[in-house]
């Protein structure tokens, strides 16, 4: 049996399914909701940052990731 805890929230992942239950970002292992978060947060960036461009895409995501894995939580702007 294997347990896979969500790098965010940290919550334990039930039955964990890649790409259904479970995504993974590089070494960051996410559950549907930190995951749904991150996205949320990355399209708010997104929509204010203009030409888009994949390199900062990509830090963005990270960031988002390393500071949501500290503060347990991805934080979404409203
Ligand atoms: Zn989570």
């Amino acid at each position: 049996m294997q347990f896979i805890h969500c790098d965010i929230c940290k919550k334990q992942i039930p039955n964990p399914i890649s790409g259904r239950t479970i995504f993974y970002h590089r070494e960051f292992a996410l559950c549907e909701a930190c995951k749904d978060d991150l996205e949320a947060a990355i399209k708010q960036t997104v929509r204010t940052k203009v030409p888009f461009d994949f390199s900062w895409y990509e830090k963005l995501r990270i960031d988002l990731l390393q500071e949501g894995a500290k503060k347990n939580k991805i934080v979404v702007k409203h």
